[in-house]
């Protein structure tokens, strides 16, 4: 489009009140002094890098992007000199829960046992803490199974009912029982594969 039929585009839109100068309600990004009506709940960064989080009435400040985005990538176990995870994906926040590293920091470290020729005592190691970490929902839902059980045996006025000649207590005995040998046998094989 030549030069003067783009300014006789823009005087028309001009006219019409179409031209981009005219319907602009979108301030960017960049522009100061410009009041930008944000939402309950929005973010964003000013020139500064400051985060900013709006709320009913007010905003507050969250801090430098920057620094706040190193809280979030901070691995305690990574090798500083070799790490190089700046930016951590899925994987490397998988990884963080388990190891405290990002997802090449293990690798390196698995391979590091390899040569070491300690990998099979590492991964004893990570299976155990697995097991253990089962063995902990096992019993939070051996608790729960308790709850739900006792409230069978309570009766209307508080007092608690015999089970087929059962007290409330034997049952809570025999489970919690059940539950301990469960649990040494579980952690024995474990011990007999040593
Ligand atoms: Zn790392």
């Amino acid at each position: 489009m030549s030069k003067k039929l783009k300014n006789v585009k823009a005087v028309r839109e001009m006219i019409a009140g179409t031209h981009k100068t005219q319907t602009k309600t979108n301030i960017s990004f960049g522009e100061k002094k410009t009041f930008v009506k944000r939402e309950v709940g929005e973010k964003w960064t000013d020139d500064d890098g400051v985060l900013w989080e709006q709320k009913k009435g007010y905003k507050v400040k969250l801090g430098k992007l920057s620094k706040l985005r190193n809280e979030l990538t901070k691995f305690p176990n990574c090798k500083k000199e070799i790490c190089t995870c700046t930016n951590p994906k899925r994987n490397d926040i998988k990884m963080k829960t388990i190891h405290g590293m990002c997802f090449d920091c293990v690798i390196d470290m698995e391979h590091q046992h390899k040569v070491d020729g300690t990998y099979k005592e590492y991964e004893r190691e990570k299976i155990y803490a697995n097991m253990k970490s089962w063995l902990k929902g096992a019993e939070i839902e051996k608790e729960a199974l308790k709850t739900a059980l006792k409230a069978k045996f309570v009766n209307e006025d508080g007092s608690i009912e015999e089970w087929n000649e059962m007290s409330w207590e034997d049952v809570e005995k025999k489970i919690d029982n059940e539950f301990r040998l469960f649990k040494e046998n579980y952690l024995k094989k474990w011990e007999d594969k040593k």
